[in-house]
């Protein structure tokens, strides 16, 4: 006789997993769930003994280290503790470049209309040091921040003379394009250890394209590598976005990181906001599921070869597979990443939920616009709009997430749900976000299962 505790299962392959209440996993023969359901599994066999020393069963209606589950429990949402981490600054709308699936709508001109003010950053940087975090995340965006070098070194001023008074551990972050980096920005970068994040979509025939501009790979590049030298090799990080386009070219942009002396990569999808509105979304995901997996089984021979170098996203899924510990990663986080980790101040003078949710403003939607800079911290962290927005960004209480196997490893997105479903909760069978995560865990099992001893080392040494 034993006791059920909670857990979900799925069938990969030819096997089932299950999944218990912590996101710890057993690999079965199919039709184990059912079997232990019905009661059916004998207390003699390894198979018991792991069933319950992993907390799927229980010999007792409350299990005697119930206490040593809570904890675990409380690890893996200990991201909440400290609330909200990274502060976005979206320091001008304007930009120099010209990307083909702009995200953030920007505008190329010189109107200084497109530039938050100083009174704003004076009232946002107030609003930062409240959080009740111990470290603050100060990223700055755009558009294309580097456009206005003096805003920018006056924020970082600012905030290091309140820190003098909140003793806060502070990293700064620059998003930039890497084209413009003059002496004046990299003395900024340097006085105040700021680091920098460039895009690179990988060589320059998919780069150049992407930005509508010849020439733009090479001076990323240049950038990059001045950077670098100014600054230290690894205060340097870049970022790809999968255009249809990279969709050909999985080997080609990993070696362009290698070479670009990167020893890892995010492999990112495009997403539904902005100028990138009108792409047909459903083949681009079934594609981008494919040229993930390529990207993956490259890297992972690559690493096989001796060359250490990291897929990112399947990092943080491993992490959060095989650790107790949570991932500063807003897109996997229940209760969501928006408002409890991050936070947008933008141009405009208004705080958004999310960089997304700012982005959606940009085309007339303010759903997730939380109150204009000026008001109080209660009013935009804890009003109607944010607790309106609370009632759908956990996965434990969303339909079809709450009975997913995958819901640990998950995250909630009650953004991206609204701007493609209308619907701040959504409909998981037709998600795209769903259709990703979901196929992209499964295939993470499915090589753990089939390959392991020729991966596990790869994606533990990913995650030491
Ligand atoms: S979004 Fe999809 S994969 Fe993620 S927890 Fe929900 S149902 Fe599972």
């Amino acid at each position: 006789m034993y006791f059920l505790l909670p857990f979900k299962f799925i069938d990969i392959d030819d096997k089932e997993i299950l999944v218990n209440e912590v996101g710890d996993y057993l690999v079965v023969e199919r039709g184990t769930a059912e079997r232990i359901v019905n009661r059916e599994i004998q207390n003699d066999g390894k198979l018991f003994y792991d069933l319950h020393a992993n907390y799927f069963i229980s010999q007792s209606r409350i299990p005697k280290l119930i206490d040593n589950l809570a904890t675990r429990y409380r690890t893996k949402k200990s991201f909440l503790n400290d609330f909200t981490s990274l502060h976005i600054f979206v320091m001008t709308l304007r930009c120099n470049q010209n990307c083909e699936y702009c995200q953030a709508s920007s505008v190329v001109c010189n109107e200084s209309s497109y530039d938050i003010s100083y009174e704003d950053l004076d009232h946002a940087i107030n609003l930062m040091y409240q959080s009740p975090s111990p470290s603050l995340t100060m990223e700055f965006q755009g558009g294309e921040p580097t456009l206005v070098p003096e805003k920018l070194e006056y924020a970082i001023q600012k905030s290091e003379e309140l820190n003098l008074l909140y003793n806060k551990r502070m990293t700064y972050v620059l998003c930039t394009n890497s084209i413009e980096l003059n002496d004046k920005i990299l003395s900024i970068c340097k006085d105040y250890q700021v680091l920098i994040s460039t895009s690179l979509d990988g060589p320059k025939e998919i780069h150049d394209v992407n930005r509508n501009k010849e020439g733009s790979y090479d001076r990323v590049v240049n950038g990059i590598q001045k950077a670098r030298e100014a600054l230290g090799f690894d205060r340097v990080s870049a970022l790809m976005t999968t255009s249809f386009l990279s969709l050909d070219y999985s080997k080609e942009i990993v070696e362009s990181y290698i070479r670009n002396g990167f020893t890892n990569i995010f492999i990112r999808a495009l997403n539904p906001y902005g100028f990138a509105r009108e792409n047909d979304w459903d083949s681009y995901f079934e594609r981008f599921i494919e040229f993930y997996k390529e990207v993956l089984d490259y890297i992972i021979e690559k690493n096989k070869q001796g060359v250490f170098f990291i897929e990112d996203f399947t990092a943080l899924i491993i992490r959060k597979i095989l650790t107790p510990f949570p991932i500063g990663f807003v897109d996997l986080q229940s209760p969501a990443g928006i408002i409890n980790s991050v936070i947008v101040y933008n141009f405009d003078g208004y705080v958004y939920a999310s960089d997304e949710s700012r982005m959606l403003a940009e085309n007339g939607d303010y759903t997730f616009r939380l109150g204009k800079i000026s008001d109080s911290y209660e009013e935009i962290f804890y009003g109607n709009k944010a607790q309106n927005i609370s009632l759908s960004w956990s996965t434990e209480s969303l339909t079809g997430c709450a009975d997913c196997a995958f819901q640990g490893y998950c995250g909630a997105d009650p953004v991206r749900n609204y701007a493609i479903q209308n619907d701040m909760i959504g409909f998981r069978p037709t998600s795209h976000f769903c259709f990703k995560h979901k196929e992209i865990i499964k295939h993470i099992f499915s090589l753990l299962i089939h390959r392991k001893d020729e991966v596990l080392p790869i994606f533990k040494s990913w995650i030491a």
